[in-house]
């Protein structure tokens, strides 16, 4: 039998997620255990990617069994497309199998043209509904399907409002909405060139089209690429009978969420409108009330709403975000998911739920979003400096967290402070916001909208981005265009400082500074599950005692990766080692070096006295020597005095240094085997300091790991491990206190990968690190990618960055290969991984299945690194 590419929601259900998509799965699910759903029919994702590989066409037998499903869901629902009785009218919509709010197209009021308009409004009374909604259909139809700019229309409504003197579109008449019908209509004909499609059919398959289309707009692709949903998934398509919530004062059209979603709180949260269709509420085109309100204003229907989210709650057993429609005192479900909540709600609701009984402590564990518990991670203001400021205005509190820096007012100005400025710190301002500013709206700190409310596209967008927003001040006079805004008596300028505080909502003049958060609570508890559940261990990089400190608090349990070079960059250092680099001989040298070693030990102690025992690794000495040489002349100029040299000759030899290819050039272990001195010295510094921290704490048992940077061939690595052994075996010999030591090695050289069986007969342990390992897999530098990726990502060719999530194929199969080799060889080889990547959820998963003891990542992505590594262990487990 040939492919089904359509179902019905009676013949769907939950599981059926990656063929019907999320809201299809869900609709056919809520049929199934009886909740009021309009019946309509679900187009498979499948159906989606053949339209792809067909070269975007809807092949005729998947067209052929829309009829028969178009004629199926006409005798359900006792209507018909254009019929001149009982017209059908229906809505399309978007769902791929992860939810991506906002992000594809949905059509209402579908089979709508003059005839069928005359028709309902005749038999309903209502002429008022019926021809509100053919301007609306007109008008997303154009827009979605038509792609002509939403803008047009709206400028013909606020002509139109403005005429009357109204300022709500529920004030408009019938008359004046037919009149708008027919300017739309008139504005299509002059932008498109055709007149607007009457036959519905027609109408049907231009929309599902256009669903189709979707998946592949700028904003669907980075929305993707942001939250790792694989373009080839592609999107079911919902097409199910209307119900009206725009009939008049016994209907309306509300979405609510069982919990709070920015708290967490266990009580029903949510918006509803009078007299209203669709995204009415989330638009902000009127204030929405609060749904306790409902109770008042129909409480059949409020009582009947939260018996269904009782039931919804308790059968996905997880908080539900739903939409729903009441047409003339009925309700009706039009949708519901696991809701996008704030990382502190999602802690709450998790430890709340195991509390209930409802799930276990590995499926709390697993309905975390790693990425989300950024946010938590994220400094909050300084309370007491907090305490004494004084709000100029408050919004919502819409999604937590705090945001301060300088205003910018679109979304573009937001991206190009940040391409200007890498540490660009920006608060995007705006009447409301809209899906294409999603790129503007992740690189600020935060969001301040005018307008629009708790489920506001600002508010739901950066909750799901995890970042700070305060919407819905209307206290601000805004000017665009200007580009100033008023709130609390003062001007603000593009380039001004605010601060907002997107948990209390409130809005400071001014840069207010922020502290670090700390894990505790909820937080802790979670960790603490999740710490039961993960098999791999979770260590960090860092370079000072005080990073080390803070990822101890964090969780680490080890450091996978203490560079040394930035130690030498202090300014009472760089002296002693530009000396060095000057040095004529190899006695000028260590003199030099015997100057940095002293210091060089002590930053050791500190590190070891901050991990309390856990291990350390420490990497030798690894950029290119010309990054240390002064660039300014009258750095050059002191530096020839110091060393009693000329300008020319200091000027010669960073001449001698200049290298064509620094990422490929002199450095790494390259640098012992030309200057074997510095790998004596580092050696020492790191075996006194750990002899020291020993005496001090007899309770630890000190064993530094001396990590060897940019192997490529076993020959070079042992030249470097016998210089380490001989210096650092002298010195335990000559010391009363015993303790051990490893030398291990990157593997950050294809080559090494390679002949990883080779390589770890020297090494004591690997540590993958997958920063050079990309860019010498690839054979491209990461500080140039970002010029060129864009172009991949347009094109399909690349998905996401490979330096922010690991390319499993390629360089994975090199890590894969590089651990099978390494412990054929010696079989306790100790294996990490030290680069960016061991902070991302998704390579976090591949290491953990590769068989890898450790992540490394910075401080603050350790808890989402061990978060990553128990959902890994549960899903592995399952
Ligand atoms: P999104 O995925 O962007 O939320 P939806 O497909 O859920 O888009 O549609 C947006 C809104 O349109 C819904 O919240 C609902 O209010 C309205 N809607 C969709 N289908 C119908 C329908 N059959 N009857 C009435 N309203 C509908
Ligand atoms: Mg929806
Ligand atoms: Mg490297």
């Amino acid at each position: 039998m040939s492919k089904k590419y359509v179902y019905l929601f009676s013949e769907g259900n939950a599981s059926m997620r990656e063929l019907l998509g999320g809201k299809g799965a869900n609709l056919a699910e809520m049929t199934s255990i009886g909740l009021p759903v309009p019946q309509g029919f679900t187009i498979t994702t499948e159906a989606c990617t053949r339209y792809y590989e067909d070269g975007k066409k809807i092949g005729d037998d998947i067209k052929a069994e829309i009829m028969t499903y178009i004629e199926e869901m006409e005798k359900i629902n006792g209507k018909k497309f254009g019929d001149t009785e009982n017209p059908l009218l229906v809505s399309v919509r978007s769902g791929a199998r992860a939810s991506m709010p906002g992000m594809m197209d949905t059509i209402l009021n579908l089979g709508l043209n003059e005839t069928v308009v005359r028709t309902i409004a005749a038999k309903s009374g209502n002429p008022r509904w019926a021809w509100d909604c053919y301007r609306r259909f007109i008008q997303m139809f154009s827009d979605v399907v038509m792609e002509v700019g939403k803008k047009y229309f709206e400028a013909l409504i606020d002509e139109m409002k403005a005429e009357k003197g109204i300022e709500y579109d529920i004030d408009l008449t019938a008359e004046d909405l037919e009149k708008l019908a027919n300017q739309f209509k008139a504005e299509y004909k002059s932008k498109i060139g055709a007149d607007f499609p009457d036959d519905p059919k027609e109408q049907l398959f231009a929309a599902i089209e256009a669903v189709f289309r979707s998946w592949d707009n700028p904003r669907a692709n980075v929305y993707r690429r942001d939250n790792d949903i694989p373009y080839s998934w592609g999107t079911a398509v919902n097409v199910m009978p209307m119900v009206f919530g725009n009939m008049g004062d016994t209907s309306g059209t509300g979405v609510a969420f069982t919990r709070d979603p920015a708290t967490g709180e266990k009580k029903l949260m949510g918006e509803f409108l009078m007299n209203a269709q669709g995204e009415d509420v989330v638009a902000g085109v009127r204030t929405p009330m609060p749904i306790a309100k409902l109770q008042e204003v129909m409480p059949e229907v409020y009582e009947q709403f939260t018996k269904v989210c009782e039931i919804l709650e308790n059968h996905y057993r997880d908080m539900q975000d739903m939409e729903f429609t009441i047409e003339d005192r009925k309700l009706y479900m039009l949708q519901t998911r696991n809701g996008k909540r704030t990382a502190q709600a999602a802690l709450k609701i998790a430890c709340d739920l195991v509390d209930e009984g409802m799930i276990d402590e590995k499926k709390a564990v697993a309905m975390i979003e790693p990425r989300n518990l950024d946010t938590l991670l994220h400094p909050t203001f300084d309370v007491n400096v907090l305490k004494a400021a004084k709000p100029i205005g408050k919004g919502l509190g819409a999604s937590p967290g705090a945001a301060a820096g300088k205003i910018v007012f679109s979304a573009e100005d937001a991206k190009a402070a940040v391409a200007a400025n890498k540490k660009a710190k920006v608060v995007l301002v705006r009447l409301e916001t809209s899906p294409e500013d999603i790129e503007g709206m992740k690189v600020a700190q935060g969001i301040l909208t005018v307008r629009g409310g708790m489920t506001s596209h600002a508010a739901v967008v950066a909750r799901g981005m995890g970042e700070c927003c305060v919407s819905g001040c209307g206290d601000i006079k805004i000017n665009e265009e200007a580009k100033t805004f008023e709130l609390g008596g003062k001007t603000f300028h593009e380039g001004d400082e605010i601060s907002i505080d997107g948990s209390t909502g409130y809005i400071y003049d001014g840069l207010i500074p922020t502290v670090d958060a700390t894990i505790a609570g909820e937080f802790g508890r979670i960790m603490s599950w999740a710490d039961k559940y993960r098999r791999l261990r979770v260590r960090t990089n860092a370079d000072t005692p005080k990073d080390a400190a803070k990822a101890v608090e964090l969780g680490a349990e080890g450091i996978g990766l203490t560079r040394t070079e930035h130690m030498f960059f202090e300014a009472d250092r760089i002296a002693a080692f530009r000396e060095m680099i000057c040095a004529d001989n190899v006695e000028q040298r260590e003199a030099a070096l015997a100057k940095i070693e002293p210091m060089q030990q002590g930053d050791f102690e500190g590190i070891y006295e901050a991990m309390q025992g856990f291990p350390v690794t420490i990497r030798f000495l690894d950029p290119p020597l010309h990054e240390f040489l002064p660039k300014e002349e009258w750095e050059i100029a002191e530096l020839a005095a110091t060393q009693g040299k000329t300008i020319e000759q200091i000027k010669e030899l960073i001449a001698s240094l200049h290298e064509f290819n620094p990422m490929m050039g002199h450095r790494g272990c390259r640098l012992v085997v030309t200057y074997p001195e510095i790998a004596v010295m580092q050696t020492k510094a790191v075996i006194k300091a750990a002899l020291a921290v020993q005496a001090r704490h007899p309770e630890w048992t000190m064993v530094p790991e001396i990590m060897i940077p940019l192997t490529g061939e076993v020959k070079e690595l042992k030249y470097v491990k016998d210089i380490v052994v001989k210096t650092a075996d002298e010195l335990i010999a000559a010391s009363p206190i015993k303790i051990k030591y490893l030398v291990g090695t990157m593997i950050e050289i294809p080559r090494a990968a390679l002949l990883a069986d080779e390589i770890a007969k020297e090494a004591e342990f690997f540590s993958f690190g997958t920063n050079d390992l990309t860019q010498m897999t690839f054979g491209f530098s990461r500080d140039d990618a970002a010029k060129f990726l864009p172009a991949y990502y347009e094109r399909k060719i690349f998905e996401s960055d490979p330096f922010a999530k690991v390319d499993q194929i390629g360089v994975g199969k090199l890590v894969k290969m590089a651990c099978k080799l390494g412990r054929e060889v010696r079989p306790d080889l100790h294996l990490g991984v030290c680069g960016e990547h061991g902070g991302d959820p998704s390579s976090v998963e591949f290491f953990h299945k590769v068989g890898l003891d450790y992540v490394s990542c910075s401080p603050f992505r350790v808890p989402i690194a061990r978060l990553a590594a128990a959902q890994a262990a549960i899903k592995e487990a399952q």
